[in-house]
């Protein structure tokens, strides 16, 4: 809640912001109050509910919550596309959805992550020897016909993204072992290397420029990187590898190169952080996107919730 989190079926059913209709919240002065309605709908006043949500627990405690619930899909298909280059696999993105096509998961990823999950896990599968990047695709509903009818549209428009092959988890067994190099990919790349982690998010038909001009900032300061994401919603967690850095530039030079790449993220229409918030790491790159006027509203809110600045004191600003 108090990170606004998301994840991979946000493309199709939003992030929590969409399920939480009130929150009983502690303030920092000890008032306890509900800050909405439990309804679907809301148009009175100032939305203090969805104020909290993304406000990394600066604003008040956060200690019970009701939350829209929707039905489970009956089924879904999961397919994972390979293309040669990254910028492909990125511009493929917006493919599916300029063919009217909503998917319940779109997540990219580097070839070079999905190696590095594949030997940490000892998960028995080849990849493509000529793919340097990956969608997993996954379309969900009630009608498997309909579903398939999806899938085949989805391939007739990655086609035109020089997608080398496209494969469909044909049982459980497997859509949980695609899911799974998907979702330890973060753990693999910890384990893996010294590494920074950004969230950037843009535009989704900007995904192809971000991805390209990350590479280019990398040979530019000299770092790897890996990337993986929420493609579907633009959201790339840049996983910047300290490799053969020295300890001086991973100190200096490093944060040189954050700041281009932010730079570059907001230029294309997009922000510095897509789910996993500010906290105090990112806050020294938060005037790349906001300007000071932003800022101050934002010190106004956080004084007037908190005007002893006792709740999560330096955080986000
Ligand atoms: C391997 C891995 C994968 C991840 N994948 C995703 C992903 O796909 N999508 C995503 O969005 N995030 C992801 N995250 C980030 C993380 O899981 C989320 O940010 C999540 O929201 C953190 O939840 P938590 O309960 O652990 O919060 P904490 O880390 O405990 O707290 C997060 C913030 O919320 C505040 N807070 C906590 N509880 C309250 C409360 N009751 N009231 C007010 N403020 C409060 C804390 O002060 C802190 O500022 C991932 C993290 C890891 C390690």
């Amino acid at each position: 809640m108090a990170h606004g989190s998301g994840g991979p079926r946000v493309v199709k059913y939003g992030t929590i912001r969409e399920y939480v209709l009130n929150f009983e919240v502690v303030l920092a002065d000890g008032t306890i109050l509900w800050t909405g309605a439990n309804t679907l709908k809301y148009a009175s006043g100032y939305n203090l509910t969805q104020l909290l949500i993304g406000s990394e627990g600066t604003l008040g405690i956060i200690t019970k919550m009701v939350l829209k619930l929707i039905p489970q899909p009956l089924h879904n298909v999961l397919m994972l596309a390979s293309f040669s280059t990254n910028e492909d696999a990125c511009a493929a993105v917006s493919s599916i959805f300029n063919v009217g096509i909503t998917p319940s998961a779109v997540e990219f990823m580097e070839r070079k992550g999905m190696e590095w999950v594949i030997e940490n896990d000892q998960i028995h599968f080849n990849l493509n020897p000529d793919a340097a990047a990956f969608l997993l695709i996954e379309v969900d509903g009630t009608n498997m016909d309909m579903l398939f009818n999806d899938c085949e549209t989805i391939n007739t428009a990655l086609e035109k993204y020089k997608c080398l092959e496209v494969l469909f988890a044909d049982s459980a067994t497997q859509k949980d072992e695609f899911w799974k190099i998907r979702r330890t990919m973060a753990v693999s790349v910890k384990s893996n290397s010294i590494y920074k982690e950004e969230d950037t998010v843009v535009p989704r038909a900007e995904l192809p420029k971000l991805i390209a001009g990350i590479k280019e900032i990398g040979l530019k300061y000299g770092f790897d990187s890996i990337c993986y994401g929420h493609a579907g919603d633009g959201n790339l967690h840049v996983n910047i590898l300290k490799g053969n850095m020295s300890d001086h530039a991973w100190q200096h030079d490093l944060k040189k190169g954050i700041v281009e790449l932010f730079q570059l993220t907001v230029k294309l229409g997009g922000t510095i952080s897509g789910e996993h918030g500010i906290g105090l790491v990112q806050k020294e790159y938060m005037h790349i996107k906001y300007s000071e006027i932003h800022l101050n509203l934002m010190r106004g809110i956080k004084k007037v919730f908190d005007p002893n600045g006792i709740l999560n004191p330096d955080k986000i600003f």
